[in-house]
């Protein structure tokens, strides 16, 4: 259920926790929101500061953003560096603020491995449950894809699924 490394939830809590929200949310027509993010350049650190320091940054983030996240949601590692937060009866604004107290609190300082100082951001990526959504994959598929866009738009910013949902 929980994750070796950082102690969050798995990718196989994430889903059976998400497939339930997700029916729950369509079948009452009420609103779910889910905010995924992916460390920026993660390599560099890596290659940079060696695997134990990228390992020591992963667990910070998972702590820090822990911190955050209310007991109704459902945060995870859902990849090598990849996380996700499920949020149920939360729109696409909520989402939003909650994406930008994670990103602030990763600019707000550095992570520590030994005596070096590593700045870290992330792309991330909100979707919310809409007409179409029949399943949890369909929700992942959305925020994946406004996390492609963070990425492509330069990274360290937050991209919203449907685009408009955020202009408007
Ligand atoms: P991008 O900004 O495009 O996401 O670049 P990136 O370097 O973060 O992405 P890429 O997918 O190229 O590399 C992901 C890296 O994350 C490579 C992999 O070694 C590292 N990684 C994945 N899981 C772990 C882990 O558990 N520990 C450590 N230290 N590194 C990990
Ligand atoms: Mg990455
Ligand atoms: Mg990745």
């Amino acid at each position: 259920m929980r994750d070796g490394l950082t102690e969050v939830f798995n990718r196989r809590k994430f889903q059976e926790e998400g497939a339930r929200e997700v029916a729950r949310a369509t079948r009452h027509d009420r609103p779910l929101s889910l905010v995924m993010f992916d460390i920026d350049h993660f390599k560099v650190v890596n290659d940079t500061y060696g695997h134990l320091c990228g390992d020591s940054v992963l667990k910070q983030i998972a702590a820090r953003v822990s911190d955050l996240v209310r007991p109704e949601q459902i945060f995870a590692r859902v990849g090598g560096e990849e996380f996700a937060v499920l949020c149920p009866e939360t729109d696409q604004d909520g989402a939003t603020k909650m994406a930008q107290r994670i990103r602030d609190v990763f600019a707000s300082k550095p992570f520590d491995c030994g005596t070096v100082s590593i700045v870290v951001t992330c792309s991330f990526g909100i979707a919310g449950v809409v007409a179409k959504t029949r399943g949890l994959e369909d929700l992942v598929a959305d925020a994946d894809r406004a996390l492609y866009r963070a990425k492509n738009l330069g990274r360290d910013r937050i991209e919203t699924e449907p685009e408009e949902a955020a202009e408007a």
